[in-house]
């Protein structure tokens, strides 16, 4: 009741929730009290979640905050959010995203923008809680759930979780089942928890992970008590440092908050090493050839026919094109172009290829660091803190959007686990993120790390 009744009066103002499910919140909430009485209470029970629209929930509204899907409610559950109901957790809605989690502000949903609770301090200047899981991160940092879910293609978990002081991790790829998400690029996405701490971040993956026959790609090994891994000391880890992601133009707190981390790290025992990923540099252009390519696929089946909208005319390819004209907005559109040259004859092996190729060398980067005895790396998880809402730099130059991602792809790239902790505030007074990266499936790793420095 009060989450419900929090939601009531906030969501007007940060538009976090794209639908409130309040009845279903009720009922699953008696189903849990019920279960806690009769003594089986689950990991999970009576925790009041919400759930990106990107994740299929049964009969609830599931858009990708996108209007081509206009009024589909899937019959199935996505396995993740089955498997936090299993576990007890209550649904209090769907939250926003950019559309398609296309964007890294929430700038592209067609339910308009999330608005960041945060402020600079002095002013009441709007600003954007990142993206694309705005929604849930917004909600999770004005306490309008206990938890969110999220989906991070190339950073679209930890650069909303930098930009309003909560914890976010992206579990190695193939962690989490991607059975009944809205798939953009299917050999990047992962789902993972918005939280308000680290701890809180371990106990929702560890609900959210599973083996499943229903996606090929996800891996059968045990799901690790991942809670079981904070409070451990950092002595005998080695964390390194990565003199690549010393970008260009990154502003001094960024640095300095880098440096912090560094020594907050040395204190609680691990042992700091310089380490060289000399491929970083191609990642970025990589990934956005990869991702859009990997989308205009995906992004084929809304024709008209068996999801949402359609927009009749004069014969099929005319309902086609009249359905994806109006259904699809311009971010969208622009990486189905994108997608579409990279893969056409002629240009695959110049663009899709090549960055497919690029991805392998950015996968062995990591494999030689880690291999050379390396446990985790650090470095900083967004080149700026948030910024303001319809930024005019960025709203004339995708590009200059894209270069948020900087930090974050690499990881996408070669299925890594990325998490993303609060670390300080900048002199705006916004917050500011690291990030950890780990061995494939040693997400223990990382929240035993983070837990030193939130
Ligand atoms: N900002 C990136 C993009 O727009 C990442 C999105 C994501 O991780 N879903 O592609």
């Amino acid at each position: 009741e009060a989450y419900i009744s929090a939601i009531e009066a906030a969501n007007d103002k940060i538009n976090a929730y794209v639908t409130v499910t309040p009845d279903k919140a009720r009922e699953m909430a008696k189903a849990s009290d019920e279960r806690i009485a009769a003594g089986k209470a689950g990991a999970l029970e009576g925790i009041p979640l919400g759930i990106k629209d990107l994740f299929a929930t049964r009969d609830v509204h599931t858009q990708a905050c996108s209007h081509i899907l206009d009024g589909f409610q899937p019959k199935y559950e996505s396995t993740v959010t089955g498997n936090l109901w299993d576990d007890g957790a209550v649904m209090l809605g769907k939250l926003n995203m950019d559309e398609f989690a296309m964007g890294s502000s929430n700038e592209t949903s067609h339910y308009g923008n999330v608005i960041n609770p945060w402020r600079e301090t002095g002013s009441n200047r709007q600003i954007v809680p990142g993206g694309s899981s705005g929604g849930s991160a917004a909600a999770v940092a004005a306490h309008l759930c206990a938890g969110a879910t999220a989906t991070d293609t190339g950073g679209s978990i930890r650069q909303p979780a930098a930009f309003t002081g909560t914890v976010g991790i992206k579990p190695t790829y193939g962690r989490c089942s991607r059975w009944g998400i809205v798939a953009f690029a299917s050999s990047l996405d992962q789902a993972g928890p918005i939280a308000r701490d680290v701890r809180d971040a371990a106990i929702l993956l560890k609900s959210m992970a599973s083996t499943d026959a229903k996606d090929t790609t996800s891996v059968d090994l045990p799901v690790p008590d991942y809670e079981a891994a904070i409070g451990q000391s950092l002595k005998g880890l080695r964390i390194g440092i990565p003199k690549e992601y010393r970008v260009d133009g990154m502003p001094e707190e960024i640095e300095a908050l880098w440096q912090k981390g560094i020594a907050w790290l040395k204190d609680a025992g691990a042992e700091i090493v310089d380490i060289s990923l000399p491929h970083t540099k191609y990642a970025l252009p990589a990934y956005y050839i990869v991702a859009p390519a990997e989308a205009s696929s995906n992004l084929a089946r809304y024709d008209g026919v068996r999801y949402g909208l359609r927009v009749d005319g004069k014969d099929i390819v005319d309902m086609y094109e009249k359905t994806r004209a109006e259904g699809f907005g311009k971010e969208v559109k622009r990486r189905i172009m994108i997608g579409t040259y990279v893969l056409s004859a002629g240009y695959y092996d110049a663009y899709y290829l090549r960055a497919q190729k690029v991805r392998t060398l950015i996968k062995r980067d990591f494999e030689q660091v880690f291999d050379a005895g390396v446990d985790a790396i650090l470095t900083p998880a967004t080149p700026s803190s948030a910024f303001g809402i319809a930024d005019e730099t960025l709203a004339a130059d995708p590009v200059a959007m894209y270069l948020n991602d900087i930090f974050t792809v690499t990881v996408n790239m070669a299925g890594l686990p990325g998490l993303s902790v609060p670390a300080g505030l900048d002199r705006k007074g916004l917050p500011l993120g690291l990030q950890l990266i780990g061995k494939p499936f040693e997400e223990e790793t990382l929240f035993r790390t983070a837990h030193a420095i939130e």
